[in-house]
């Protein structure tokens, strides 16, 4: 057969070769041991933490080697695609500190190895989908659905593989007339790609995350350009990481069974191979057993989800950091304050069958990483989150940012800073009560004393409290008035004998608590007070007077 004529036929318009494509993307020029690699999302508008697993793992590795990171989208499948997506996407990962140093940009392309759209490459596929034909490896197939459809069926009745292979690839030998009656006849036409596989033959292959595995050899004549010219996802892929000189590919392991045809595509282009390093998904526990985090079931699979439940950026971070590499934690441990990119990232570290994700986890990661903020972070981190999703919080904060940050600033600091917080949107229930317009008394005084003594208790207090009174004073204040009620200050002659008092100056704390702050548990009594301000402390235990009637 007359392959050359047939590439003429089908790619009249090529005239440029690979080695014009050689010539147009050159080596990149980088230090020993530097990895170049890439995200190469589809555009379809949902970002998912997927993406940002793949995307963190491809930019730690990357960086880490003091290589380059890129940019592609694949958008040949225009049917999934949304308007506005790329931007949706660079943002998201901007967003979690995944920044690029070449390829599709928000405000265009960046870096010599363009155009990183799949849908402005076609001139370039083609000079290798032309060179395939030359060489004899690809050949245009002109089934129709119909027919595609009818060979489904009769491989089902005979229990066969499915797809285009041995006497089902009918267009693989056809003659060369043939072809040119139907090209005379303006029928579309794939081109797909002539395999040399042989199910029989196996081979080893190491991927960086699954280690060693054995490949069967495709035997699959697999489509590379679907009728519109355009590349399937396959071919496409194999040109641009060639071109752009990828030298890791990270991915999801759905595409772990297209790997013997990649390899192949690879082989027969002439290609250096990458390294593959194939993620699993990430999973969660339902109920006893694993299954895969799913788009339908399970809303913490969307990235958007961290933004409007209020996880900050950095706790997301290092919460994937932690699920990937399980030794991240102790790190973390042994450096607390350090930046999360002198962690020696490692692929070696992967679970090969995809990482557990862990709800409570991340709210427990994402407490620790708060309790670390300063209260000047907390409340920046804050007023963006209240600015997007909490209106009345953030016109409280802003009012007044020195109040919003001596709230912010109980506990934190010194070895075991408080805890309170996982989200900012835990921020409202928790500052609430400092803000007169959102205060409520929500818990109960302690039942186990009358309304009249908690009424008398109050009053009283009224007359001594004194808010220049530093924390010693304060305390003594509260002591002296449990005793003027008969309630025990001494807790350890309380406990031994609880029937002989009414309470003990914990109940009155407590009760002093409700009035103040509407709840039986709050930080540090006397630091909320010192907040609150005379004022406000005044006004508060007066109402709580007037409400008991
Ligand atoms: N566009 C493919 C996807 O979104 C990319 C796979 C790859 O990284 O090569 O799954």
């Amino acid at each position: 057969m007359d392959f050359e004529k047939l590439a003429q036929w089908l790619f009249p318009d090529v005239t440029l070769t690979p080695e014009d494509m050689e010539k147009r993307y050159p080596e990149r020029q980088l230090p020993q041991g530097a990895i170049v690699s890439r995200m190469a999302p589809s555009p379809t508008g949902f970002v998912h933490l997927g993406n940002l697993v793949q995307g963190l793992t491809s930019e730690r590795l990357c960086h880490q080697s003091g290589g380059v990171l890129f940019l592609r989208i694949e958008d040949t499948d225009s049917k999934r695609e949304i308007p506005g997506a790329v931007k949706i996407l660079i943002e998201a990962l901007d967003h979690y500190g995944i920044r690029f140093d070449e390829g599709a940009g928000i405000e265009g392309d960046i870096g010599d190895y363009g155009p990183y759209t799949q849908s402005l490459r076609k001139d370039i596929y083609h000079v290798y989908a032309k060179y395939l034909t030359q060489k004899g490896m690809a050949y245009p197939c002109f089934c129709t659905e119909e027919d595609l459809e009818n060979m489904r069926k009769e491989q089902e009745a005979a229990h066969e593989n499915f797809g285009y292979y041995g006497k089902y690839a009918v267009w693989r030998d056809r003659s060369l007339e043939d072809i040119r009656r139907e090209l005379d006849a303006g029928h579309p036409f794939v081109l797909r790609f002539r395999s040399t596989g042989n199910p029989e033959n196996k081979h080893k292959f190491t991927d960086l995350v699954k280690g060693e595995i054995v490949l069967t050899e495709n035997e699959m004549d697999q489509v590379l350009l679907k009728s519109d010219g355009i590349p399937t996802y396959h071919f496409a892929h194999a040109v641009d990481d060639h071109l752009m000189r990828t030298t890791l590919v990270v991915r999801g392991d759905e595409w772990l069974p297209s790997l013997p045809f990649h390899v192949q595509l690879f082989q027969s282009l002439g290609f250096k191979l990458p390294k593959y390093a194939h993620i699993g998904p990430l999973m969660k526990m339902d109920g006893e057993s694993k299954r895969k985090l799913s788009k339908r079931k399970d809303p913490e699979l969307a990235l958007t989800f961290y933004e409007s439940e209020g996880f900050p950026v950095s706790a997301v971070y290092e919460y994937i950091l932690g699920i990937l590499n399980s030794n991240y934690e102790d790190w973390r441990r042994a450096n607390p304050d350090a930046d999360p990119s002198g962690f020696a990232f490692s692929y070696k570290k992967l679970n090969p069958a995809g990482s557990l994700f862990d709800y409570d986890k991340l709210l427990n990661v994402s407490k620790n990483v708060i309790s670390r903020m300063t209260a000047d972070q907390v409340f920046d981190e804050l007023l963006d989150y209240t600015k997007a999703y909490d209106p009345d919080l953030f016109a409280s904060l802003t009012a007044d940012p020195d109040y919003a940050k001596a709230i912010l600033s109980i506990g934190r600091g010194g070895k075991k800073p408080r805890k309170d917080l996982a989200t900012w949107k835990e921020a409202k229930p928790y500052m609430s009560f400092f803000y007169d317009a959102m205060f409520e008394r929500s818990d109960p005084y302690p039942e186990t004393i009358s309304q009249e003594t908690v009424k008398k208790v109050l009053t009283a207090y009224l007359t001594m409290y004194q808010a220049s009174d530093d924390q010693t004073v304060w305390f003594d204040k509260i002591k002296a008035l449990s005793e003027s009620f008969g309630f025990a200050t001494d807790m350890k002659a309380y406990k031994e004998n609880p029937q002989d008092y009414p309470g003990s100056v914990a109940d009155i704390s407590g009760l002093i608590r409700v009035a103040l702050t509407g709840r039986q548990s709050s930080p540090d009594m006397y630091a909320v007070m010192q907040i609150l301000g005379q004022d406000r402390v005044r006004a508060r235990l007066q109402n709580a007077v007037d409400a008991l009637g």
